[in-house]
């Protein structure tokens, strides 16, 4: 059995030898002698609603079910008080959402409630307080103790089972001052109601019960529109955060954190549409990118593919009322969803599935702020893309997509400004032009010699030493960029790419002619070398350099050879 299942039974077993007995002791013991059963059902009712309608302040519930059960203390004593509170607590059970089970959070709280009923009841005994008294300032008294002693206890009976259970307290001092401040609403609320109730009966419940509910009502609605407001608001700044990112990463990673914190979600989950089926990209839970192996989900399958086919958000406030579509890698303890489809320009992007393992978790309003993020985000989405393609395009060559002679002259310029701070002490550069190449456009085609250079491109590439870079510098002719390579270094670097090349054969399907088979091409290259410091220490001067060396030294010596830069 778990620990779990363990403390719960240890709890009902200390439940079941305490309250019970305890409330039918005094039940015995203190009977009054008579009860107004009307009374005592609107007391249970006024006690029940007060307790399931709490007020929020900072995130926490504050507790006035007193002003109703403090009256029924002072009319009939504890026993029929601590009736009322029990079945308080057991409404509360059923309308606050908790991860915890029911069963726990009940013998706990019925537990701490009996103990607060009695200790503070001895209280209001021992400062002279009498129940049925109608002497305003023993009242008074009576009840502020009754109410001071009932907050301490509580508030030192929770600090105890939360570090029973190694729990942190959720309750900072300022939510400790406002419960004690909260006497200044119960004492004369309470006191009125009891004074009320004796003076004029069955009335008081509706002239106090209605001012009181419509308050409670009023503030409760404007808590609510508050609350929403807030989030409106942090999705704005959401938003905005995300619009100023280029890189699409970070986009999609910033989003899922920031939704799964404004949403208190403990997974967030992303799909990307790959036409007809789902990838799950990304599975974020309890605050961690989780690694999984390549995941996907077809279309009408699971939650989400149920959603990417109808293209409708869905919202469930429970494990049962989904688990019938789950898939099998639901989480276990999963319990509520929110779901809504990427959309763009009528044009579904992916899927975003958040998840609580408590029920009841997301609200309406939280699936359109939902819906409201989602949209930021695939326009943030999209906009990054927009400016790294931007940026890959203004420096990159289309065909080999190789670095073009922009950022090969940019990058030169920088490499030699290193030279000069003493960053780095050589640079070389290499340059390359395949020999007869107007031949293989000829023999084989233009689209074939287009094949030959992406291949030409990737050997390059893949030979490319650590912090070197490699660019096409037009035509067939290409260019590294080699820090710290000394003349010698560069020269043997060009030798042995030379060699590779010529042994390497290169696949292509002739688009001249009607033969449409694969034929293997080679093709040598002619290559020159220039170093800075020993030839120049200018930027373009170097480029003239091997240009020099590449077009007397090689070609003109016969191609297929690696010539260095001679004065
Ligand atoms: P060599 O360099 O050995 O003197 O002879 P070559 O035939 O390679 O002559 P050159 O370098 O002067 O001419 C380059 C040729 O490369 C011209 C053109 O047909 C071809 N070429 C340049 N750019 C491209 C390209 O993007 N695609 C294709 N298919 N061919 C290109
Ligand atoms: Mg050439
Ligand atoms: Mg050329």
């Amino acid at each position: 059995m778990s620990e779990k299942k363990w403390s719960t039974i240890i709890l009902f077993i200390i439940w079941l030898l305490i309250v019970p007995p305890g409330i039918a002791y005094f039940l015995i013991t203190q009977m009054p002698e008579s009860i107004n059963y009307a009374y005592l059902l609107l007391f249970i009712i006024f006690g029940v609603l007060t307790a399931v309608f709490p007020i929020m302040m900072n995130g926490q519930p504050i507790t006035l079910v007193m002003w109703a059960t403090l009256p029924a203390f002072l009319m009939y004593g504890i026993a029929i008080e601590m009736i009322i509170m029990q079945l308080s607590v057991l409404a509360i059970l059923f309308v606050k959402k908790s991860s915890q089970k029911k069963s726990h959070r009940f013998f706990i709280n019925s537990i701490i409630m009996f103990i607060l009923s009695t200790v503070a009841a001895g209280a209001f005994f021992v400062v002279g307080g009498k129940t049925g008294s109608m002497d305003f300032w023993t009242l008074l008294i009576g009840v502020a103790v009754y109410r001071l002693v009932h907050t301490t206890t509580n508030l030192g009976l929770l600090n105890m089972y939360f570090e029973a259970m190694g729990l942190k307290s959720p309750f900072t001092t300022k939510d400790n001052i406002f419960e004690y401040a909260t006497l200044i609403l119960i004492l004369p609320l309470a006191v009125t109601f009891y004074l009320m109730l004796n003076m004029v009966g069955i009335a008081s419940f509706l002239l106090l019960g209605f001012p009181f509910f419509m308050t409670i009502t009023i503030i409760r609605l404007h808590s609510r529109s508050e609350k929403i407001n807030q989030y409106i608001k942090k999705a704005g700044q959401i938003g905005s955060e995300l619009s100023v990112m280029t890189d699409e990463e970070s986009v999609s990673t910033q989003f899922i954190k920031k939704t799964s914190e404004l949403f208190r979600a403990d997974y967030v989950f992303l799909f990307t549409n790959h036409d007809e089926w789902l990838e799950l990209e990304k599975w974020y839970e309890k605050k961690r990118f989780v690694d999984r192996p390549f995941q996907t989900v077809q279309l009408g399958e699971g939650i989400a593919g149920m959603v990417f086919e109808k293209k409708e958000p869905v919202i469930y406030s429970k494990r049962k009322d989904w688990e019938q579509y789950a898939t099998n890698s639901a989480p276990e303890e999963l319990e509520s969803v929110l779901c809504i489809p990427l959309t763009h320009n009528n044009e579904t992007n992916g899927i975003l599935l958040l998840g609580s393992n408590r029920k009841s978790a997301f609200g309406e309003y939280q699936l359109k702020i939902l819906d409201l993020l989602g949209s930021y985000y695939i326009v943030a989405l999209e906009k990054a893309r927009y400016v790294y393609e931007a940026l890959q395009r203004s420096e990159r060559c289309a065909l080999t997509k190789l670095y073009n002679y922009r950022y090969l002259e940019e990058k030169l310029h920088f490499e030699m400004n290193r030279m000069s701070m003493g960053d780095i002490n050589d640079l070389s550069l290499i340059m390359l032009d395949i020999d007869h190449f107007k031949k293989v456009n000829d023999t084989y085609g233009h689209q074939s010699g287009n094949d030959i250079l992406y291949g030409f491109a990737r050997i390059l590439e893949k030979a490319l030493p650590e912090n070197g870079t490699i660019g096409r510098y037009g035509g067939e002719e290409f260019v590294y960029i080699l820090p710290d390579f000394s003349k010698a270094e560069a020269v043997d670097f060009a030798e042995r790419l030379r060699l590779h090349i010529k042994q390497h054969a290169f696949t292509i399907i002739p688009d001249l002619g009607e033969d449409k088979y694969p034929v293997k091409v080679s093709v040598t290259s002619s290559v020159g070398v220039a170093n800075a410091p020993t030839d120049t220490d200018e930027a373009m001067n170097l480029l003239r350099n091997a240009d020099r060396a590449l077009y007397i030294g090689a070609k003109q010596a016969g191609r297929d050879r690696v010539a260095e830069y001679v004065r």
